[in-house]
């Protein structure tokens, strides 16, 4: 009898360790998701224009209305890239200041910058993509490395002309976070501009950016969002 009651106690000092045991683990793993939330690069996407600025103009297409189209598709498509979280400094046909957008990145502790646009040159033949750096940039800084990654994954996704990625003055000048404009493609080409009104094309060019800013945090080598001040 005495043996028997030895054995429960046992029994119920092994069942006691293994609850322990059971919620510390749990404990464990919820810590964990709280830490790869924190790792999550944010990555503001700057629709450029906007409100009463329609920004450059291809018969009735307006670029204000192109490259909120194309931020609203990062949105959406966002969860399918592993480690990003996409925070729109515009998210509606309005006027956002420039110091607002270049604002949002410090309100969102942000990982990286990358505004879209869409290009116009008095020539219809005149196509591509393009990435532009900040001129105050040096040659093969991490804006540079942004630029490059963003330009050469969003020429493959959508098929389009490469054009390169060149410095030149930018509203977002004076950001400490890496940051690139992509020109999505000219509105002032016919053939382009016909893809740039579909949902599939904007997909198509959300989608290389997404991968271009994935790439770039991939070769960057650091943890998405190691930039990120507590
Ligand atoms: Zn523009």
């Amino acid at each position: 009898m005495k043996r028997l009651l030895l054995v429960a106690v046992i029994l119920a000092a092994v069942a006691v360790v293994v609850i322990i045991a059971v919620r510390a683990l749990h404990h464990d793993s919820g810590d964990l998701s709280v830490n790869q939330k924190a790792a999550a690069a944010i990555v503001i996407v700057d629709a450029a224009h906007g409100g009463s600025d329609a920004g450059s103009k291809g018969d009735s297409v307006l670029e204000k209305d192109v490259t909120l189209a194309i931020a609203n598709k990062m949105i959406a498509l966002a969860s399918e890239y592993a480690g990003l979280r996409v925070v729109l400094a515009r998210s509606s046909d309005t006027d956002v200041t420039a110091s607002n957008r270049i604002g949002a990145a410090a309100r969102e502790g942000a990982t990286l910058y990358v505004s879209i646009h869409a290009n116009a040159f008095d020539s219809p033949t005149a196509v591509g993509i393009e990435t532009i750096v900040d001129a105050g940039h040096a040659s093969g800084d991490s804006s540079w490395s942004l630029a490059l990654a963003v330009e050469k994954a969003t020429v493959k996704s959508t098929s389009a002309k490469e054009r390169g990625v060149r410095a030149q003055g930018t509203a977002f000048t004076g950001l400490t976070v890496p940051a690139a404009a992509v020109y999505v493609g000219f509105i002032t080409a016919p053939e382009e501009r016909a893809k740039l009104v579909t949902s599939a094309y904007q997909e198509l060019v959300a989608r290389g950016i997404l991968q271009g800013i994935s790439d770039y945090l991939a070769a960057a080598g650091s943890p998405p969002g190691a930039n990120v001040s507590p």
